[in-house]
């Protein structure tokens, strides 16, 4: 057994946005259900969403950044049996928004995640002391950062040793060199084989450096990384670390994601009566101002409208898609390019397409459930979790064949492209509509879908063998 404190800017059902949350919701209980003993370190966001009033367990944290000194306060949640600590400190996270606003991210965040790392330090010293503390993301990268330069020699964290997890390295917390003594850092950590980038600071190269262990959330990911296509500049860094570089696939959380008992769906099914997902389409068709042909497919899509998710690939191949017998439901937020391409598509063929703006998570499930066909055609994807919903949900995934989705779909049970090019998509996509026209088949290839299993136990294994591997 190990204990374990995990330190992470997002977890659900508290905040999210994205699949960082999805995993820190489902991760922790998963491994407390393996024996192990963890608790997660939060920050505590206006708005932050408590399942439970949360308990005042430490006043007045000393949290010191570089010059500054911040008032905090940690309150203890717990879900599914793990303490989750949360961060209070207002003037770093007393605001709307995680990482930034409508005008942008926010200016102080290079300091507001630094004072996670502090504070999750100052946690293990007075509440939670662990073999190992479990970084994720650049958010939570300066942890091993200050525990093997400011923190070196306090005897309180001898033989603790560190796991920083990368969800998506497209993401490293890159700032001005010049905020090095803000952050109270020196340069016996800035440098090349620290986290110094061409003269940035770089969070999450640091935390890489520094880590006793770096694991990504799927295994083709973990190698990916280490080419320049999908290194996003630290590539030869992580070649030259490769020994300590793994990966382990994502799992989701089936009580959240299940058709037999989704809260959010109209309808319930399951592999043996799929008559309720038709019932599912019907609604969503309904829902998204459609018309109710329920013979035609139906594709999906939900997601960050962001550069790695592919979708200038759908703009280029719109034309084609039209003319298709297919309808294509799209909900998501992001970059306004995006955003505006598909309210193009949907006023010019309403016939078509619908799309809905925005972050919703009934809708999600809804189309999860409501759709045959579900659609990623990432540029990268470290590991992707809406293609697993899929799966379990019947609906078919039609992905670009890169890091997770890769990993996870199969001849049989989706629809792959390999080429980064809107010929290739579009082939996967009539490859699909051709397999849906023969209906028998179809739920043939529905139910092998719906039988595939990832759920967490088994990544939580994963974990627990690299927690006991590293603290031995
Ligand atoms: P990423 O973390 O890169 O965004 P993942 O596939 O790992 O991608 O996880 C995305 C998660 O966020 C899923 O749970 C997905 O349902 C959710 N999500 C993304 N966009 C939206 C949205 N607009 N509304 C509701 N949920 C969303």
């Amino acid at each position: 057994m190990s204990r374990v404190l995990m330190v992470a800017s997002e977890a659900a059902p508290f905040c999210k946005t994205g699949g960082l949350a999805d995993v820190m919701g489902a991760l922790p209980p998963a491994l407390r259900q393996a024996g192990e003993d963890v608790a997660v370190v939060l920050p505590g966001y206006t708005g932050i969403k408590l399942p439970a009033p949360a308990r005042e367990v430490w006043r007045d944290l000393p949290v010191r950044v570089g010059p500054h000194r911040f008032r905090t306060d940690v309150y203890e949640v717990q879900q599914r049996e793990v303490p989750y600590y949360i961060v209070d400190s207002p003037a770093l996270y007393g605001r709307p928004g995680i990482y930034g606003d409508a005008s942008g991210d926010f200016i102080d965040n290079h300091i507001r995640f630094a004072a996670l790392s502090i504070a999750a330090l100052q946690i293990v010293r007075f509440l939670f002391r662990p073999d190992v503390i479990h970084c994720h993301d650049w958010q939570a990268s300066l942890t091993p950062v200050y525990l093997r330069s400011v923190f070196d020699g306090d005897p309180t964290f001898l033989g603790i040793r560190t796991l920083l997890t990368i969800h998506n390295l497209g993401y490293q917390g890159r700032f001005g060199g010049w905020f090095l003594s803000e952050l109270g850092l020196g340069l016996d950590v800035f440098h090349r084989d620290g986290l110094e980038y061409f003269g940035d600071i770089d969070f999450l190269k640091g935390g890489i450096a520094y880590s006793d262990a770096v694991n990504t959330v799927s295994p083709n990911y973990a190698r990916e990384i280490q080419t320049p296509e999908f290194g996003f500049g630290l590539d030869g860094f992580l070649r030259s670390r490769a020994a300590k570089v793994t990966g382990i696939l994502n799992g989701v959380d089936y009580s959240e994601w299940s058709p037999e008992s989704d809260p959010h769906i109209p309808s319930h099914y399951s592999a043996a009566d799929l008559s309720g997902k038709r019932e599912c389409k019907r609604a969503l068709l309904e829902e998204m101002g459609l018309p109710l042909n329920l013979d035609r497919p139906l594709i999906g899509i939900v997601s960050r409208f962001a550069f790695q998710k592919g979708f200038d690939l759908v703009e280029e191949i719109a034309a084609e898609l039209a003319a298709e017998d297919l309808a294509l439901v799209v909900l998501g937020s992001g970059e306004p390019r995006f955003e505006q391409s598909f309210r193009h598509f949907a006023s010019t063929r309403p016939d078509r397409f619908a799309v809905r703006i925005g972050y919703d998570e009934g809708l999600s499930h809804r189309i999860e459930a409501g759709s045959d066909m579900f659609l990623m055609p990432s540029r990268y994807e470290p590991c992707g979790l809406n293609q697993i919903y899929s799966l379990r949900y019947g609906t078919v995934p039609i992905v670009r064949a890169t890091g997770g989705l890769d990993d996870t779909i199969e001849e049989g049970t989706g629809f792959k492209f390999w080429d980064y090019a809107g010929w290739a998509l579009l082939g996967a996509v009539r490859a699909a509509l051709e397999a849906y026209a023969n209906q028998l088949r179809w739920r043939e290839m529905v139910r092998r879908c719906m039988a595939k299993d990832f759920s967490w136990n088994v990544s939580a294994e994963a974990y627990k063998a690299l927690f006991a591997r590293l603290s031995r």
